[in-house]
Parts: structure tokens; C-alpha cells; sequence
């Protein structure tokens, strides 16, 4: 990844993060499968609810380039351990990376990588939507 450890180009998007009213940055680098790189940072509201997570600004900046094959993401909060995503952002990587290697990295620098699949087991997907009989 680039020149620089992940770890520090975490810390460089994590300082981006636009989070005025909970002061929790979070810095998200998506890597494609061909190797393209798409960063992401925590984006609040003064509207709590319409907060979007730095994992899926980073998908969705991937998704909106016609990306749609993905690798790994790394994820760095200011939590002092590690950081999961948070339910909704395992749900929409499932629904578009569902292969994809998540990478959580504490302030230490250490990190721990778990398959998406085990951190979202027995997901709801795409799949189970067409698997509804059809109703006249
Ligand atoms: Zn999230």
C-alpha cells in the first residue's frame, strides 16, 4: 500500500473523519481485487440518523466508480481495541463483498483479519430474496 505501513494511511483518513458531535473517527481503506484503493471516514449529521459509517462511504465511492469486486477492508478507529463494523456495514459489504477480508487495526498498530463471513454468520443476502416462492 503505497510507500507507507496501512497503519499510518489509516491514521491519515481516520483524521478525516467529519464527526462534529460524537468526536469517534473512523478511517475505512477498501482494496479491490485488481488492487485499487478507496478510502472512507465516518460522516455524521446534526440528524443523528442519516450518519454514514467510513466503511460504507468507502464501498459506496467503489460501488458508484463500477467497481464490484473486493479484497480486504482495513478499519481504524479512536476506540482503544479494536473496532467492528457496526451491524448495517456488515449487512451492505455482505450484500457486495461478501468474500471480503476485514481488517481491524487498534492504536498499537496490531491488527486482527476475520472473514466478513464470520463476523455476519448466517446472513441475510441478496440469494434469500429470490428464494421466495412466487405468489399469484
Ligand atoms: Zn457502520
Amino acid at each position: 500500500m503505497r510507500n507507507k505501513s496501512t497503519f499510518d494511511f489509516l491514521k491519515e483518513i481516520r483524521a478525516k473523519a467529519i464527526a462534529p458531535y460524537s468526536k469517534f473517527r473512523v478511517g475505512a481503506v477498501l482494496v479491490t481485487k485488481t488492487g485499487k484503493q478507496f478510502t472512507g471516514q465516518n460522516i455524521e449529521s446534526s440528524s443523528y440518523g442519516l450518519t454514514i459509517c467510513a466503511e460504507r462511504v468507502a464501498l459506496f465511492k467503489a460501488l458508484s466508480e463500477g467497481e464490484d469486486e473486493f479484497q480486504q477492508i482495513s478499519i481504524l478507529s479512536d476506540a482503544r481495541d479494536f473496532c467492528s463494523p457496526c451491524g448495517a456495514c456488515r449487512q451492505v459489504l455482505m450484500d457486495f463483498a461478501p468474500d471480503i477480508e476485514v481488517v481491524l487495526y487498534n492504536q498499537r498498530g496490531e491488527r486482527v483479519v476475520y472473514p466478513l463471513k464470520d463476523l455476519l454468520p448466517d446472513a441475510f443476502t441478496p440469494e434469500r430474496l429470490n428464494s421466495v416462492p412466487q405468489v399469484k
